[in-house]
């Protein structure tokens, strides 16, 4: 007897199986818990799904290759975007297990081009919801449709209004694809949970006649909300955030029109934890790549002449940034100021502009010159060492263009970053041919590599993913309130100093870590040597998770 009870002492406790809080057919539809044929027989049997699904048992590295047999069966970038799309809606485990994959495959087809594609037929290949839709109609009730959302921890919000989709301007409801994109970013590199991501379309309304009259069109069909209803509006958004989720919830500003955008930054960016992409994560991205330039041309901040063509959000978040690096390098405002010219539709940004004044933010950059109308000529005249494209014009750097900054400078500095690949100021082929292989390039959208004279380059992506996904998680994981320019230049920095030489083994951590990578896979080789002024894609996720792991 008392060794019968010894032994039933022994055995293991039974620990009671809870009961889960979703189980059959509704806990396949969810996208959070379904793992498609992953589960266990076990699990199968308690969750209620036991014949709902074939027998077969298959580990989430056999469903990777099922999707990626599945990817290369499309013979378009749009369709593979909808088939991600459904899948992102069945099985989010493994969408963003196949993204984290695949980054370099991924990228150009879950965002920048293809996303821009996926925008502009937004009507036409909605299948299901994603994300909130909160309307101006709704003024005085936004906190009533944030409450439908059915998750209570959300950390990070991407919001737009849909003004200025990348280069292709106003999609209104369309553009909803954006916050969609960068959220899937959010987890596809940084790791973020996906339920703690909440992509928002501020609909009011779109002034693209083409849309209004578009049959697919499944926003508001009337023209923008006037400015006081719109500003109120806003207003009451960003308090119905903080009121449900807290004043630290993270809100992404996203392609709003340029007018709006440093409005709203100024506005809200101490009050509130946020940032604008296109205007501080572009300019993170955008000053790594000059800084990592600066290691091929072999010249300082102060021996460049930087000159922009556009002055929008892209380029005047890059240049202030821009002038934050050259006065922490030890120059002095106006030295910066020297140094940095803008070129809008306008033709050049001078003091006392004839063809139109100077407003706004331009003021800062406006220079004591003669007003000059067109980019080639301003070139012959300021000889820059650097132009950089962010006015969606393509073609703006043609060949006259590009063989002047060749013949000024022995490694002149070509960033075409207007998005998508149709807006690009030039493509990798043209800056190379045109500057016989010496030019520094990079681009917002990718370009594949170029053979020129026998040697391979690899022209580099300023893509907005290397920062904005680390930003965001550095600001949950350390509860930060205010999104300060410092946290941009930092992260600029950083993201130069990661572009690789085999040689160059930094002593930190994640530099080690990153060494580590490149010579066990001896996959990436010497970044700088093949022209590529950002590192690959995939090092950035490695990067990320590497923090996880040193935190
Ligand atoms: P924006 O609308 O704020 O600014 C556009 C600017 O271009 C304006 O200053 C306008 O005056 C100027 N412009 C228009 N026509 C011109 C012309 N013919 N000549 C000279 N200037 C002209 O837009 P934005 O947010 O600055 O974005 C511009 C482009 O940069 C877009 O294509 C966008 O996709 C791209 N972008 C790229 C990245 C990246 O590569 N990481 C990031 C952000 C934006």
């Amino acid at each position: 007897m008392a060794e019968k009870e010894a032994s039933a002492a022994k055995k293991e406790p039974v620990i009671p199986v809870a009961r889960p809080r979703v189980r059959g057919l509704d806990l396949l539809r969810d996208p959070l818990l379904n793992k498609g044929l992953a589960f266990t027989l076990e699990e199968r049997q308690i969750l209620g799904i036991h014949g709902l699904m074939p027998p077969a048992q298959l580990n989430q590295e056999q469903q990777v290759y099922t999707v990626m047999e599945n990817f290369y069966r499309w013979q378009n970038d749009l369709d593979r975007y909808i088939y991600l799309m459904a899948l992102q809606d069945r099985n989010e485990k493994l969408f963003y297990k196949v993204v984290s994959d695949h980054v370099e495959l991924m990228m150009p087809v879950i965002y920048t081009p293809t996303v821009g594609l996926a925008c502009l037929k937004y009507g036409l290949i909605y299948r299901k919801p994603r994300g909130l839709y909160i309307t101006i109609k709704d003024k005085g009730h936004v906190a009533d449709v944030l409450s439908n959302w059915p998750i209570d921890d959300v950390k990070a919000i991407v919001v737009t209004d849909g003004e200025r989709i990348l280069g292709l301007g106003d999609l209104g409801c369309y553009g909803m694809g954006i916050p969609v994109g960068k959220l899937s970013l959010y987890t596809g590199l940084a790791g973020i949970k996906p339920n703690h991501c909440l992509p928002i379309m501020l609909d009011v309304g779109t002034n693209n006649e083409t849309l209004l009259k578009d049959p697919l069109y499944i926003g508001l069909r009337q023209k923008r909300a006037p400015g006081p209803k719109y500003d109120e509006f806003v207003d009451e958004f960003m308090s119905a955030v903080v009121a449900r989720y807290g004043p630290s919830t993270l809100i992404q500003f996203e392609d709003f029109g340029n007018h709006n955008a440093f409005r709203f930054l100024e506005k809200y960016r101490k009050g509130y934890c946020t940032f604008n992409d296109d205007i501080q994560g572009t300019a993170a991205v955008a000053v790594a790549g000059i800084l990592a330039s600066l290691k091929i041309t072999c010249k300082s901040l102060h021996q460049n002449v930087f000159l922009f063509q556009g002055a929008g959000e892209a380029s005047i978040g890059i240049a202030k940034l821009l002038m934050m690096a050259m006065k922490e390098s030890g120059m002095t405002e106006t030295e910066a100021l020297e140094r940095i010219w803008m070129v809008d539709s306008r033709g050049l940004i001078v003091k006392n502009r004839p063809s139109g004044g100077v407003t706004g933010e331009k003021i800062l950059f406006a220079q004591d010159s003669k007003p000059i109308d067109k980019l080639e000529d301003v070139i012959k005249e300021i000889k820059p060492t650097a132009i950089i494209g962010a006015a969606a014009v393509p073609g703006a750097f043609n060949e006259q263009v590009l063989k002047d900054m060749a013949a000024n400078h022995e490694r002149p500095i070509i960033f075409a970053l207007s998005n998508p690949t149709s807006k690009a100021e030039c493509t990798a082929e043209q800056a190379y041919q045109h500057t016989e292989g010496r030019c520094v390039f990079a681009s917002g959208s990718p370009f594949k590599e170029v053979t020129y004279g026998g040697k391979k380059y690899c022209p580099g992506q300023g893509n907005n993913a290397y920062v904005f996904p680390g930003v965001a998680l550095a600001v949950i994981a350390c509860d930060i309130r205010v999104i300060t320019e410092e946290i941009f230049l930092e992260s600029a920095k950083l993201l130069a100093d990661m572009v690789m030489t085999l040689l160059k083994v930094e002593s930190t951590l994640p530099c080690l870590y990153l060494s580590y990578v490149t010579i066990v896979t001896g996959g990436y080789g010497d970044d700088l040597a093949e022209g590529r002024v950002y590192p690959p894609l995939s090092v950035s996720v490695v990067c990320y998770y590497n923090y996880w792991r040193i935190w």
